[in-house]
């Protein structure tokens, strides 16, 4: 059968992707930063965002910010691009990388957007599942690499939404193995301060993907960017949106960066609390918690879905992800502030202990 209104035939199984933007007192659903931008950094935006010229079209690439990025990284304007989001660099890779008999590996469960783009693209998708423990089954992603035919793959580290690292020497190893581009989606980098950035020069076929919405603060702007071989780098800018990144949160992106070190307590904050967070839930008879990297902590626990209706009935806001393949019984909270964080530790003890 045609799909509807005869669009392309792949969407025809696809669903949109839902991030569930539901309002709630304690908004623990997305990862992203519980401490807004500070007062000071946002006068230093406004004064900055009141001298854009709103009538001409942006800088196309960026590259006041990206000269910015390339200098903090050790690198040249030429191996930085920046995006609309990571979500944007994500789709380009897609774009890019894949298409009508082309392959992409999949390591399940992940961020469920690189599937997505796939399937968009009209690309392949081969799995290698991840172990019960969402460990990668390292010599079987291998295996498959040396089988060939993959074009491009995504080891996202810490994985979201089951928070663990990819080792360093299995990321070595994949990209000594392969030709396809190897993307590391670092998004919560900054959480788990480990970084493959040292591997760049080494390997032609590395890419990073870092983003500005989760220590920064900044998931209402919209602001990623690439890290990569200046090759690979021109490949993106192909394919990419001429004016995608907009004057306004280039402006904005540019002043957050250039006072980044003023947002390291409020990270250091979110890695003490998730120590905290971790340990409450291993308190609560019949959770478990999953070690944890990133600034959220994914949880199995029986009747998730039910407790998720509960949690959100007392007005905290997490990820259910109980009816995804290979995730059952998971819920995934991101960390919030100190009060937030207690609140949703009352309320899941009071769901599981039959108090609501
Ligand atoms: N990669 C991963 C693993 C993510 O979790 C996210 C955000 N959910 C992104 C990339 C994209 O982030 P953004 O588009 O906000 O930069």
């Amino acid at each position: 059968m045609r799909s509807v209104c005869c669009s392309a035939p792949q969407l025809a199984g696809l669903t949109p992707y839902d991030p569930k933007y539901l309002p709630a007192e304690a908004v623990l659903s997305a990862n992203e930063n519980p401490h807004d931008v500070e007062q000071e950094v946002r006068h230093e935006i406004m004064r900055e965002v009141k001298r854009v010229a709103l009538n001409r079209y942006p800088d196309p690439l960026a590259n006041d910010l990206r000269d910015m990025i390339a200098e903090a990284n050790g690198l040249d304007r030429d191996q930085v691009l920046v995006g609309n989001g990571g979500d944007e660099l994500l789709f380009n890779m897609a774009l890019a990388w894949g298409g009508p008999g082309r392959t992409f590996l999949n390591l399940p469960p992940t961020f469920s957007v690189y599937e997505a783009n796939a399937r968009l693209t009209n690309t392949t998708v081969a799995n290698v599942p991840r172990r019960a423990d969402f460990s990668i089954d390292e010599e079987a992603v291998l295996a498959r690499v040396a089988e060939g035919g993959i074009d491009y793959l995504v080891v996202t580290s810490p994985n979201n939404p089951t928070g663990e690292l990819a080792g360093e020497t299995f990321v070595c190893r994949l990209l000594d193995a392969t030709d396809a581009l190897v993307m590391v989606d670092e998004a919560y980098f900054e959480f788990s301060r480990q970084t493959m950035r040292p591997y760049l020069g080494q390997h032609k076929n590395l890419v990073i993907l870092r983003t500005f919405s989760k220590a920064f603060s900044l998931a209402g702007v919209r602001m990623g960017y690439l890290l990569g071989d200046a090759e690979v780098i021109r490949e993106f800018v192909k394919v990419r949106q001429p004016y995608s990144v907009d004057a306004v949160s280039q402006a904005i992106a540019r002043v957050v960066y250039a006072n980044r070190a003023k947002f390291e307590p409020g990270i250091r904050a979110i890695i003490e609390e998730r120590a905290r967070v971790v340990d409450g839930l291993k308190r609560i008879p019949g959770v478990k918690p999953y070690p944890s990297d990133a600034n959220y902590v994914l949880f199995r626990l029986e009747n998730a879905g039910i407790i998720w209706e509960m949690l959100y009935g007392r007005g905290v806001l997490v990820r259910d992800f109980s009816r995804a393949p290979g995730l059952e019984d998971c819920l995934r909270v991101s960390i919030g502030s100190r009060e937030e964080n207690d609140a949703f530790l009352r309320a899941l003890r009071d769901a599981v202990m039959g108090k609501c």
